[in-house]
């Protein structure tokens, strides 16, 4: 076991050891201001300014011992580290440097937002660095730990293997189906004012039972993730229509169906609306939802359009009882918003305090790879070979994020089912 020795032990030096140690790597640690301890240690690290002879050291950076966000010194240097310091093993202060990742420190101060109130990718030092498809946080802690085993053999090797998980948003879970005689109605007259007669007639097709609704994949999606043996998450948006939450209503019976027969053979998680962000309380109502349909607690969440206001998001999903939450990644850009593909847990850098709730990290998402990247399915079909083999070199979890619609070859999607059937080998 690590022996990891500070004089002072501050809950972000706390909370990026466990984050390192048990998250990222797996290994046992522990974590000691008493000397004496550290002596008796068969493998140690000494995080502190007081040279200790014969135990490797980092001096730390000033990092983990402030409170509050301010203003850093930040560059990714020609190593590709953040943070130098001075140490006879490493070339920068790992533990500083991996959090200011996974905290996402710097979301904290940069204002600038896109037009749905995001966090940009390219406002982010890894995408202003191009990097966005390395998982850099992962790369440290492996090389970090690797030069200590090389000088303490006996410590164990990290348990993590790699790992893939699909991951589906049902912001609309049928094209035509599940909607009120009004809503059909309403939806008829506008094609017909806007000239799209195809859709009127593939509607009446649909709902005579002669065609099937283009957005139910779900068979299809469940056959595919059986033949490859994967694992496959859904998140339900269930909140009220709105002008950016356009879900089926959770009354309809095709939903109700819907999320009882994906609960058989898949997890299911919720989809938080946009209204929510505003009220809480409509958060709470769409968790109550989810749990009556499908029978089962609630304890995993993305958030529809990705739409992350640290600190206030993940509070409001500690507080209703979320435990894991897959939203930490960008809309506008596939890659590593916190610059790992491990699942780890949030500190909430406003309280100073490490939180119950695990961020499982995105790795591409559909839209991100067409809408913003601009990318054609054979494009897409390279760029998502280039980041599972990032993944695979870390031992990492690729999590994709698919919709129903954009694997059904349909519309503007046509030639994307077989960039997700690519991604599934
Ligand atoms: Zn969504």
């Amino acid at each position: 076991m690590l022996t990891v020795y500070s004089d002072q032990i501050s809950p972000r030096l706390k909370y990026i050891c466990q984050a390192i140690f048990e998250d990222l790597l797996d290994v046992p640690y522990r974590l000691t201001d008493d000397q004496t301890v550290l002596k008796q240690a068969d493998a140690a690290l000494n995080y502190s300014n007081q040279v200790i002879a014969d135990v490797p050291f980092i001096r730390p950076h000033a990092l983990l011992y402030e409170t509050g966000v301010r203003a850093q010194q930040v560059l990714l240097s020609a190593e590709k580290t953040l943070f130098p310091c001075e140490s006879d093993f490493v070339a920068h202060d790992a533990l500083s440097s991996a959090f200011f990742m996974l905290s996402r420190y710097e979301e904290y101060l940069e204002k600038e937002r896109d037009s749905y109130g995001r966090f940009k990718s390219s406002s982010s030092l890894m995408g202003k660095s191009k990097m966005l498809h390395r998982p850099l946080v992962d790369h440290w802690t492996l090389e970090f730990y690797k030069t200590l085993q090389a000088k303490f053999p006996a410590l164990p090797a990290s348990s993590k293997k790699f790992r893939q998980l699909s991951t589906f948003d049902i912001d609309v879970a049928y094209a035509y189906k599940g909607r009120s005689w009004w809503r059909r109605t309403r939806s008829s007259v506008q094609d017909f004012f806007r000239f799209k007669f195809a859709r009127i007639k593939e509607r009446k097709s649909v709902l005579r039972g002669d065609q099937e609704d283009p957005f139910d994949s779900y068979s299809y999606l469940q056959k595919k993730h059986a033949e490859h043996k994967l694992d496959a998450h859904f998140f339900f948006l269930l909140g009220d229509y709105g002008k950016l939450d356009k879900s089926l209503s959770y009354r309809r019976k095709e939903m109700e169906r819907l999320i009882v027969g994906i609960s058989t053979w898949a997890e299911v998680g919720v989809h938080p609306s946009m209204a929510s962000n505003e009220k809480p309380k409509l958060l709470q109502r769409e968790c109550k939802r989810l749990q009556k349909l499908s029978g089962k607690k609630v304890d995993s969440s993305r958030q529809h359009f990705l739409y992350l206001d640290l600190p206030i998001t993940y509070r409001h999903l500690i507080a209703q009882g979320i435990e894991i939450d897959f939203s930490m990644g960008y809309a506008d850009h596939a890659g590593f918003r916190a610059g790992t593909s491990h699942a780890f847990r949030w500190y909430d850098l406003m309280k100073e305090e490490t939180t119950p709730l695990f961020l499982m990290p995105l790795s591409y998402m559909d839209a991100s790879l067409m809408d913003y990247q601009g990318l054609d399915p054979d494009e897409a079909k390279q760029h998502i070979a280039l980041i599972k083999n990032e993944v695979k070199a870390v031992n990492g979890t690729l999590v994709s994020l698919w919709h129903n619609n954009t694997v059904s070859d349909h519309g503007e999607w046509k030639g994307w089912q077989a960039v997700f059937e690519s991604s599934l080998d």
